[in-house]
């Protein structure tokens, strides 16, 4: 298992001024690769072993959410003196694939945390925000980002909760649908309109606590990433100091976007990791089973699907560290993000959908783990915008460009 000492030290190093620029997409510095050395042995020693039985649960188990916070790995691009890791995007990417080649739950239950929750306080919270929360965000509690509601998905501005002030405090109400991780967090970014008559320009984003009187409505019961929670809340009269406003008021329409753009990346390394996984899995299978004297995955039939799955996975692998690197650099990514998302998504439901074929009727059963990470593909495109709304942002590129 990873020492949290040894995670820090290669996330410090990552990506460092002095180290030499990667000059290609699948080459990685030595601190990218030791950090996913480190999290692939950590996601097989400590995270595998309790896969099968979190889903069958339909609960994530809390000894991974402490082991997660001891690696470092809640905090990944957050500054050493709020208590994390302090280390690039990039590096987030490389933990969010490594988890999901394991445990897309897990994956997603640390790549929401981190590239949504720690980066909206990062990049839009006050000095005191950062002071009180990113420690808290990196060593201990689990977070939840809270945009979409039973009424507003893929329109996710039209949302309905309203928040009004009352003296140093706003007062909430509404329901938010399909919270990631909210039964286990503590901390809750919550998108509420204060002046629905501005439309868009009235969405704020506000900080709260659990104890403050956040219900947990429902816990929703999934067809795949099953250990991961996603639940409805309930927001009745819910208290929020005004100091708990994060980027200002009337900033939320900029923050929510802002950060899904770049979130979008995460779902990619999600959907990268599970592919990878699902073929990890499966390929050995076939040249240990053998059929009509041979080992079956000699067959062309069956060897040619796999150099097939070989190449897609090539492909997302490129689009998904592009659009991250793109990223990092302080480029232009928007378009390159929905393109490694709705790309890697799609290539995840094939390779997995495919593996359970070359397994046979073993991959069929619960057994060997490979129906999983089929149902769990589905979810990729769906949540952090639909693959309709990838192409949409594809198509509004080409548009500007030809148009
Ligand atoms: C497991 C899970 C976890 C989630 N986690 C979170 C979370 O942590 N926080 C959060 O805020 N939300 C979360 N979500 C919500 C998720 O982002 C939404 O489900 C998603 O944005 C789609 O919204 P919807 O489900 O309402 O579908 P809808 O928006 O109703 O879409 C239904 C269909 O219509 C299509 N469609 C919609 N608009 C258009 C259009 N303009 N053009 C073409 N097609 C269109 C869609 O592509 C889709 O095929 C999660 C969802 C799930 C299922």
């Amino acid at each position: 298992m990873v020492s949290r000492l040894a995670s820090r030290h290669f996330s410090r190093t990552a990506v460092a001024s002095s180290d030499v620029r990667p000059t290609s997409l699948d080459v990685f510095t030595e601190e990218e690769q030791m950090l996913r050395e480190s999290v692939r042995r950590f996601a097989e020693d400590v995270v595998a072993p309790k896969v099968r039985e979190m889903d069958e649960n339909e609960m994530m188990d809390p000894e991974i959410i402490k082991a997660l916070f001891e690696q470092g790995l809640m905090g990944i691009e957050t500054s050493a003196d709020h208590g994390g890791s302090e280390s690039s995007f990039t590096s987030a990417i490389i933990v969010i694939e490594e988890l999901a080649r394991v445990d897309p739950s897990v994956s997603v239950m640390c790549d929401v945390h981190n590239t949504l929750v720690n980066t909206v306080i990062r990049t839009h919270g006050t000095q005191e925000q950062k002071d009180k929360w990113l420690p808290l965000l990196a060593q201990t509690t689990l977070g939840s980002f809270c945009l979409s509601e039973p009424a507003s998905g893929s329109d996710a501005f039209a949302l309905q909760t309203r928040a009004k002030k009352d003296g140093d405090h706003w007062i909430l109400n509404g329901t938010k649908m399909w919270i990631t991780n909210s039964y286990e967090a503590d901390i809750f970014l919550i998108f509420a309109n204060v002046d629905p008559s501005k439309g868009y320009k009235g969405i704020t984003c506000f900080l709260a606590t659990k104890d403050m009187g956040i219900k947990i409505a429902k816990k929703e019961q999934k067809l795949g990433i099953r250990a991961s929670s996603t639940c409805s809340l309930a927001f009745d009269d819910l208290r929020i100091p005004a100091e708990n406003i994060i980027g200002g008021e009337g900033k939320g329409y900029k923050i929510a976007i802002e950060i899904l753009n770049e979130g979008r990346i995460g779902i990619a390394a999600q959907m990268l990791g599970l592919a990878q996984g699902a073929f990890d899995k499966a390929v050995p299978y076939t040249f240990q089973r053998s059929q009509f004297g041979k080992p079956v995955g000699t067959f062309q039939g069956l060897a040619f699907q796999q150099a097939q799955a070989a190449v897609e996975l090539e492909a997302a692998r490129l689009l998904t560290y592009n659009a991250a690197r793109r990223k990092e650099e302080g480029r232009d990514f928007v378009r390159e993000a929905a393109i490694a998302k709705y790309a890697a998504s799609q290539v995840a439901q094939r390779v997995s959908g495919a593996a359970i074929e070359w397994t046979g009727g073993i991959g069929f059963t619960r057994e060997t783990g490979i129906e999983k990470y089929w149902r769990d593909s589905k979810i990729g495109a769906i949540y952090e915008g639909t693959s309709n709304i990838q192409l949409q942002t594809i198509a509004k590129f080409i548009q500007k460009q030809y148009s």
